[in-house]
């Protein structure tokens, strides 16, 4: 029978997938829908419904995860069932973190970072919002209210093994490990304006960071990682160096971050923090006893994404 750490071992991490709609673009090239979501936790990969010549053969694929949400699913939904239980963890002085991994235009920064554009029917608000939300709901019950708790925000960039301010104009920022193994972010200098605040936007992991402190001390981190683009198997070949560079990094970076997420799923001693800026900044969310972790795979629905799309499923399925 399970015992009781078995079973928090067990939902310490939680990998779940969203299939987005097609958008107009697609639906302008014909693209078809090769993804069916059949069962709140099975992602099916097949031919597409509609006959039609095919340049290949698509063989029908199946994957199972925690979850998976399709096309009609909105923010507050997958909310509900990836960050949402987490804010409780930081509550309880626990580390927990969510991540949005997939190929650029799936709908990372869409679920994470809302959409307010007014297009799209789905609630505006992202996973950012609703946890901000939701964490000061939690501050005012009264099992909490006695703590005392402060609240703090980070929204920072990682690109190119840098770090850069979201909300102070893109001041660079050095990552800082104190005696206790936490991790600080901190301003070391200002840099030019040159870059826009999402110029690197598919090319860096955005991180959002809701901190809470009791008497000085850091008492619970939540955080929520709009993670780079997962597509770069072009960038190995591209003539451009910097280009190269930026995708080896990112390799690099989403690699360490699966093995990192493997190690705390199966409570190993050993991850390998080191090997990315990621994962060195999110160190410390990764080794404590009460650390979860939540990892939504997003993927585009059309048979011309449906390479890129694989790869995400398959990545999702050795993270769990
Ligand atoms: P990414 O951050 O992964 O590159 P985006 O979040 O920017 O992708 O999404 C690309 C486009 O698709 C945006 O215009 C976004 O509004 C739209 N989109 C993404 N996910 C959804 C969804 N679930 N429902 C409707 N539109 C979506
Ligand atoms: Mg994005």
């Amino acid at each position: 029978p399970l015992s009781t750490a078995d079973l928090i071992e067990e939902h310490r991490i939680c990998v779940c997938v969203r299939k987005r709609p097609l958008n107009k673009k697609e639906l302008a090239i014909k693209d078809l829908d090769v993804i069916t979501i059949p069962s709140k936790d099975v992602v099916m990969v097949h031919e597409p419904k509609q006959k039609v010549d095919l340049t290949r053969f698509l063989e029908n694929q199946t994957f199972r995860f925690d979850y998976a949400f399709d096309d009609t699913s909105n923010n507050e939904m997958v909310y509900r069932f990836t960050a949402g239980p987490l804010v409780e963890t930081i509550f309880e002085g626990g580390m927990a973190t969510c991540f949005a991994y997939g190929q650029t235009g799936s709908g990372k920064t869409h679920t994470m970072g809302g959409d307010f554009s007014g297009k799209n029917q789905d609630c505006s608000k992202g996973i950012y919002a609703l946890a901000a939300r939701d964490v000061f709901l939690m501050l005012k019950k009264p099992k909490y209210r006695k703590f005392d708790l402060q609240v703090y925000a980070t929204f920072f960039e990682i690109y190119s093994g840098k770090v850069f301010d979201l909300l102070n104009g893109k001041m660079k920022l050095k990552v800082l490990e104190d005696g206790k193994q936490q991790v600080n972010v901190v301003v070391i200098n200002i840099t030019s304006g040159k870059t826009s605040a999402n110029a690197h936007s598919s090319r860096s992991h955005a991180v959002f960071q809701i901190i809470l402190r009791r008497n000085e001390k850091m008492h619970g981190k939540f955080s929520l990682v709009d993670l780079a683009g997962n597509e770069r198997g072009a960038d190995t070949s591209s003539a451009d160096r910097q280009t190269r560079l930026e995708g080896a990094e990112i390799n690099k970076s989403l690699l360490a971050l699966k093995e990192c997420i493997r190690a705390l799923g199966r409570n190993q001693a050993h991850c390998p923090f080191r090997a990315s800026k990621l994962t060195q900044v999110l160190r410390d969310s990764f080794i404590g006893e009460n650390s979860r972790t939540c990892m939504i795979a997003t993927i585009s629905p059309g048979m011309t994404c449906c390479e890129n799309t694989l790869n995400t499923l398959r990545y999702e399925e050795e993270v769990s």
